[in-house]
């Protein structure tokens, strides 16, 4: 893979496809690196509390009651951690597949209507959502919902009770078509500038609180979910003021192809 075709004067059509295909080892290489890097870090992430469970099954005192619960529940807690882990990375190992997303049209006032009662109940905040908008858009209804879910559930554990969260959709015209943009408002904690370009990597974590409940896939997930829909996911914030999260999707999504290269690059 590292061999590349010389090309001295690239004026001719045998030139043109040495670069061509120069350029395509470069992205197939790319994509050997990423895959590589996936299984690294999936492995890594699992051994942790694989570790953790180990040492503790290990140590503990079978004679001590006490001890035998202490060690059962973060058992318990251990293994629901790996597999929230083991689910997210499925989904994100399936939405390089083409068939990751069920096409539908989607009534746009229905599928806010539907996640804004499930973002709701998330957590006791001032909860917001737009005004209707009308139309349609041709998406995989439940991803979508799982996308907003993500984002709102983020937006509550960066924000504190009694802070606003907005759901918002709205219709913007795009260089071919309607975009639709979804966004997530929220004035919670925000993000440092510097941070905002890798929050949408895999296990990138701006806290250093990598023992938390969060794993550091929900951003990458969100992301798969608008990139196989054609579309993007983008952030602005204010440290100490708040987020905006948009997702944004043309209205046609379903028809487009653009969605599965954009995945594989990744
Ligand atoms: P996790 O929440 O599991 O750490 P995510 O991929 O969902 O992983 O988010 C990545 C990082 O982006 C988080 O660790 C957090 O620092 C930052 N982040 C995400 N959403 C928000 C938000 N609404 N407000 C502030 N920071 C956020």
């Amino acid at each position: 893979l590292s061999r590349r075709v010389q090309v001295r004067e690239p004026d001719n059509d045998v030139a043109r496809l040495a670069v061509n295909f120069n350029a395509m080892l470069d992205r197939l290489q790319g994509g050997f690196r990423d895959q590589q890097q996936f299984l690294d870090d999936a492995a890594h992430e699992l051994r942790t509390p694989l570790t953790i469970l180990r040492g503790n099954l290990e140590t503990m005192d079978v004679h001590d009651p006490t001890d035998v619960d202490q060690v059962r529940s973060l058992a318990v807690d251990e293994v629901d951690r790996m597999d929230r882990l083991v689910n997210d990375l499925l989904l994100l190992a399936r939405s390089r597949r083409p068939d990751f997303l069920r096409w539908e049209p989607v009534d746009v006032d229905d599928l806010a209507a539907e996640a804004f009662a499930r973002i709701r109940v998330i957590s006791e905040r001032e909860w917001r959502l737009t005004d209707p908008v009308g139309g349609t858009v041709v998406a995989d209804r439940q991803r979508l919902l799982q996308a907003i879910v993500q984002l709102a559930a983020n937006a509550v554990k960066y924000s504190a009770p009694g802070d606003l969260i907005e759901l918002g959709l709205q219709w913007e015209t795009g260089d071919r078509d309607r975009v639709l943009v979804i966004s997530l408002r929220d004035t919670g904690v925000g993000i440092e500038e510097h941070q905002l370009r890798r929050i949408f990597d895999r296990f990138q974590q701006v806290r250093e609180s990598t023992r938390g409940e969060g794993l550091g896939l929900g951003l990458a997930i969100v992301r798969a979910i608008a990139v196989g829909h054609g579309g993007e996911v983008g952030v602005r914030s204010a440290f100490g003021v708040g987020s905006i999260f948009e997702i944004r999707i043309p209205a046609v999504a379903g028809s487009g192809s653009k969605a599965q290269d954009e995945t594989s690059e990744e």
